[in-house]
């Protein structure tokens, strides 16, 4: 069935669509720190596509340096089949599936186009449903059915299992998401080795480490915002994907456990004051800048002490460049933000969608050392931009 046409017959988008949407997609796939800003920097006709695992501009891998394969406790996992530098790309794939958001009811439709045995690797993949969700959910398309039965012919547990796996494994895209495949199949850690982010200007999802990894170790990614306690993060990922993290941050009675749950801690109440001050405009409150500026430092060290280096690591970086600059203070800002772009180029590659605007910021700060005259605080431009 021709999805376009499917999208503009009797369905119209309707309140109950946009729930079967809130309900369906989440960031399982994302972090926030490379949600914040990938939207607003889509270029689109800007691609720099590159085939499946040929090298990006980062570099990467011409073969796989991975395998999948049992973990012995949590299902299958992904391991390293040789040592891997920090940086290294090792996955950069297409998706499985593309839904954009107009179409997020039919995807039931997209799925059903995929040949078999794509539609068998989707279904592969692990999918969980909230109860609660998943009542609403059955609700919505019981609607659905009745209004137009022969598109949404299926049973109601085939709607529900090909949404749990988008539920499950599913990127943002600029305009919808995608659901990659190997991608799914990495586990979850508190203390995450790997970064994955969905890059649309190759429109790939690409994995890479943010530390060594030694051959054999298993790649671990972050599923959710690590700025929460111990117990928070147990129960949300318990309720999303079934499973609760064995992870050394989430060890309550070890050494290590007990200093991350109070830096966590620390971090997310850092985290709420420096958004309380993200939107100062005026240096009249340069007495307040100071303060962020210490705090966004603190983080920074924070986030390094409990060993979080991907992409959360660059953001925390370049607030303390912003700071600066918005002080007055290029050179330092300068010296930051050449951290921010090592960290973010080794987490996402430099053909990563946000990357030519922090050389923007760059080339900006280096113009103004070069002027040798760091303009007055309120000439520059807001924290934020
Ligand atoms: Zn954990």
């Amino acid at each position: 069935m021709d999805v376009k046409k499917a999208a503009d017959s009797t369905i119209d988008d309707t309140e109950l669509s946009k729930n079967l949407e809130d309900l369906t997609v989440d960031d399982s796939h994302e972090t926030k720190a490379a949600n914040g800003k990938k939207r607003k920097n889509h270029r689109g006709g800007q691609k720099k596509r590159q085939k499946d695992g040929q090298t990006s501009s980062q570099g990467a891998a011409p073969v796989k340096l991975y395998e999948v394969r049992e973990t012995g406790s949590k299902g299958l996992g992904v391991f390293a089949k040789c040592a891997i530098p920090r940086g290294t790309r090792i996955m950069c794939e297409p998706a499985l599936l593309y839904i954009e958001t107009a179409y997020m009811q039919f995807m039931h439709i997209l799925f059903y186009k995929l040949s078999p045995a794509d539609q068998a690797k989707f279904l592969s993949l692990h999918g969980i449903f909230p109860k609660a969700q998943k009542t609403i959910m059955e609700k919505v398309l019981r609607t659905f059915k009745a209004e137009d039965p022969m598109l949404f012919a299926p049973p109601i547990e085939d709607h529900l299992r090909i949404m749990a796996v988008v539920k499950s494994n599913s990127c943002r895209t600029h305009n919808g998401v995608a659901i990659p495949y190997d991608l799914g199949r990495i586990n979850h850690s508190c203390l995450p080795n790997v970064h994955h982010v969905w890059n649309n200007m190759i429109e790939r999802a690409t994995v890479h480490a943010v530390q060594d990894i030694a051959a054999g170790q298993e790649l671990l990614t972050t599923y959710i915002e690590f700025c929460q306690p111990r117990a928070q993060r147990q129960s949300y990922l318990l309720q999303r994907w079934g499973f609760r993290c064995g992870c050394q941050a989430c060890k309550p009675s070890s050494t290590f456990g007990k200093a991350s749950e109070k830096r966590r801690k620390r971090l997310s109440d850092i985290r709420k004051f420096l958004e309380s001050r993200k939107h100062i405009t005026s240096m009249k409150a340069r007495t307040s800048d100071e303060t962020a500026l210490a705090a966004a430092i603190e983080f920074a060290e924070l986030l390094q002490e409990e060993g979080i280096h991907n992409m959360e690591l660059a953001t925390a970086y370049e607030d303390v460049a912003n700071i600066n600059l918005n002080l007055g203070n290029p050179k330092v800002a300068g010296e930051w933000q050449g951290r921010a772009m090592e960290v973010a180029a080794a987490c996402a590659g430099t053909d990563y969608d946000t990357y030519s605007e922090s050389e923007a910021t760059m080339a900006k700060i280096q113009q103004l050392m070069s002027q040798g005259q760091a303009r007055k605080p309120s000439d520059l431009p807001p924290v934020d931009g």
